[in-house]
């Protein structure tokens, strides 16, 4: 933190700013005597917010900054090293580009099995699926729920594909780790603090989802609360934006996976279906999340689009993914030489 005095605040001022630093606060302060002003850097652990909140509230006070991330254990400054995420027998932010895909939706045994069929043999994973949905509608399906994880699990045992679905709330938390290899928080829950807080608790890794209106730092805020509670293998995933443009579903962020990288050692995610809306756009977008440095993506796939119950305009058919993955792998083993030698922690 940095304490800024103002202009012609007076000895005694300053000095009771000092004093409620170390004696209120607990913290060690250094101050550096200018032409102007007076500048007080302070350092130590504690409650940020309230001190600065506080001291902003103090006589003489300009301005109290902040100067290191707000978020700590998920933050570069507390690891250097990336986290590796073990999935059943997988790593996520690893040494291998992983792909989750399958429908937006469980709909039916006949259609999660096909989906996983389909996309294992193509090269993913990891199987996606809902089994309870966010619904911008209360009229529109609602998901199979227990019936649905039951089906995703019948879909592991055959394909050997790990599983990850949405949570929705903390009350079904219990039920959903029981199914899931790995806990989908989805956009409009990034901020469903009693949620995160029992995700802390869960035992299984947390892929979070950027919200639609979200900054990043509030991205990385709720990623904290995940890791504070106690769970610290947690992924973030950029799923595009509200912003003014129409032409897609969202405005994919794509610069958010670097910034990410460089703020964070959490793997990091791009989900191109959600971010665009539109099939067409997901295998460029996926192409340029592997070159950007993306850990994995998570795609929407469904055996007949045209029917599928949720999302089918950005759902790529079994024949489709398969393409995509094929035309992926150039830009993959560039991916493979470009973390050759990386340091990496298990997380
Ligand atoms: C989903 O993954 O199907 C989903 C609802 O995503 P989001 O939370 O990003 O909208
Ligand atoms: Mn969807």
């Amino acid at each position: 933190m940095i304490i800024s005095m103002r202009q012609h605040a007076t000895k005694e001022e300053i000095e009771h700013v000092c004093d409620r630093i170390v004696n209120d606060f607990g913290y060690k302060v250094h101050s550096i005597v200018g032409e102007e002003r007076v500048v007080i850097g302070v350092v130590g652990v504690g409650d940020v917010t309230q001190c600065l909140e506080s001291l902003e509230a103090t006589p003489g006070v300009e301005r109290a900054m902040r100067i290191s991330a707000p978020y700590k254990f998920v933050s570069k400054e507390f690891q250097k090293d990336r986290s590796r995420i073990a999935v059943r027998n997988l790593e996520i932010g690893g040494d291998e580009f992983i792909v989750m895909a399958g429908p937006c939706s469980v709909e039916s045994e006949k259609q999660i099995m096909e989906s996983a069929e389909g996309v294992a043999a193509a090269g993913a994973k990891i199987l996606r699926g809902g089994a309870f949905k966010p619904r911008t509608s209360p009229y529109d399906f609602q998901g199979m729920e227990g019936a649905g994880l039951k089906l995703l699990a019948k879909a592991r045992e055959a394909t050997g594909l790990a599983i990850i679905t949405e949570i929705m709330s903390d009350a079904d938390v219990g039920l959903v780790a029981e199914y899931a290899d790995i806990m989908q928080v989805g956009a409009r829950n990034m901020q469903n603090f009693a949620l995160l807080k029992s995700l802390g608790r869960c035992g299984r890794p947390v892929m979070l989802k950027r919200g639609l209106s979200s900054t990043i730092k509030e991205l990385l805020m709720s990623a904290e609360y995940i890791v504070a509670h106690g769970n610290p293998n947690v992924m973030l995933c950029e799923r595009g934006i509200r912003t003014f443009e129409t032409a897609t579903r969202n405005t994919c962020d794509i610069s958010a996976v670097p910034v990410l990288n460089e703020l964070t050692h959490l793997p990091v995610v791009l989900d191109p279906s959600h971010a665009a809306g539109k099939r067409s756009l997901v295998p460029p977008l996926s192409r340029a999340a592997v070159a950007i440095g993306a850990d994995a993506l998570i795609v929407e796939v469904h055996p007949n689009p045209e029917k599928a119950i949720s999302d089918g305009a950005q759902s790529l058919t079994v024949e489709q993914f398969r393409r995509m993955m094929e035309d992926l792998k150039p830009y993959v083993a560039l991916w493979n030489e470009s973390r050759v030698g990386e340091p990496a922690l298990v997380g």
